[in-house]
């Protein structure tokens, strides 16, 4: 197909990734090259959509094929080297630093050559470690502490993900004082598959940008409180349809929480799971919710403002 008037807009226009995981990138060529056995329409299968449930049985699938350092670092590789193209200057990519613990993997041997491929990559790359909310309170603090270690190097937040419904921000206020000491922003998932509420807590909990927070929308003043305070929300649009944190495309509500001042940044989140592209996802802002070309550059404009690394303050100041 030609690229329209859009697509070169969108590709020429500088973006920021500030939301993507690392094991939601594998796709059906990186999964054959990491495991021959495996087949595309093995992936299909795996990579349904439908529910968060069944988004973490895939991404559980996909991580599964991780084994080694060498591994995250092959993923780390193939997936950095296709931003170039799609107008992608600068990422923070999340490295599941919690599932690697968890899997009692060598965290420090991982950690390290998700880091190499990312100094070297053709983008502005750095990382967020994350962990997973619902594995509970110790967990979260012991990766948190990974983070802590690595904030000098390559690491530039730490985030929680993981379920909302069972395991709550509240809980994990002292791992975010502890992680606020040492200077390293909060970026946790809130507002995915829980209510304004969640939201409302990591905010108060002093979160940097919030992790989807799209269901801040069912609170008028916390949206105004957003605005005010500047905390981005870092928006999925194709992945909150497939987990169903929205009933459908057209009830997402990026529109609406852009228009009310809300610094909106958007990703891919799993552009793997959820066959979806940085270009993809901005498409949808101008076809499906009317997005000018001036909205479309103020949207990767907050993607660059938002972006926790030094470098890419002075890509914005410049
Ligand atoms: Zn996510």
């Amino acid at each position: 197909m030609e690229p329209t008037g859009l697509d070169t807009f969108l590709r020429e226009l500088p973006k920021a990734e500030l939301h993507v995981h690392l094991e939601g990138t594998l796709d059906a060529a990186v999964l054959a090259e990491l495991d021959p056995s495996v087949t595309a329409v093995e992936v299909n299968e795996r990579y349904q959509p439908g529910s968060f449930d069944r988004f973490i049985e895939g991404f559980k699938w996909a991580v599964g094929h991780l084994r080694t350092p060498d591994d995250y670092a092959l993923a780390a590789r193939r997936y950095l080297e296709k931003l170039p193209a799609q107008g992608v200057r600068y990422v923070e990519m999340t490295l599941a630093a919690g599932v690697v613990v968890w899997r009692k993997q060598d965290f420090a041997a991982v950690y390290d050559a998700v880091a190499r491929e990312c100094r070297r990559a053709p983008v502005d790359a750095w990382l967020v470690l994350d962990a997973v909310r619902h594995f509970g309170e110790e967990h979260v603090e012991s990766v948190a502490r990974l983070a802590v270690e690595r904030a000098g190097d390559r690491v530039v937040a730490f985030g929680i993900g993981g379920d909302e419904r069972i395991a709550p921000a509240g809980r994990f206020a002292s791992t975010f004082a502890f992680v606020r000491e040492h200077g390293l922003p909060l970026v946790p998932h809130a507002g995915e598959t829980a209510g304004a509420d969640s939201v409302r807590a990591c905010v108060e909990m002093g979160a940097r940008r919030i992790g989807h927070g799209v269901r801040a929308v069912e609170d008028a003043s916390l949206v105004a409180e957003l605005a005010r305070r500047g905390v981005a929300l870092e928006v999925c649009i194709t992945s909150n349809v497939a987990t169903g944190a929205v009933p459908s495309l057209d009830a997402h509500p990026v529109r609406r929480l852009f228009d009310a001042g809300v610094p909106v940044v958007i990703n891919t989140d799993d552009p793997a799971l959820f066959r979806t592209s940085m270009m993809d996802e901005y498409k949808l802002a101008a076809e499906r919710f009317g997005f000018t070309r001036e909205e479309l550059a103020a949207v990767a404009a907050n993607g660059l403002r938002h972006a926790l690394a030094p470098r890419a303050r002075a890509v914005t100041e410049s």
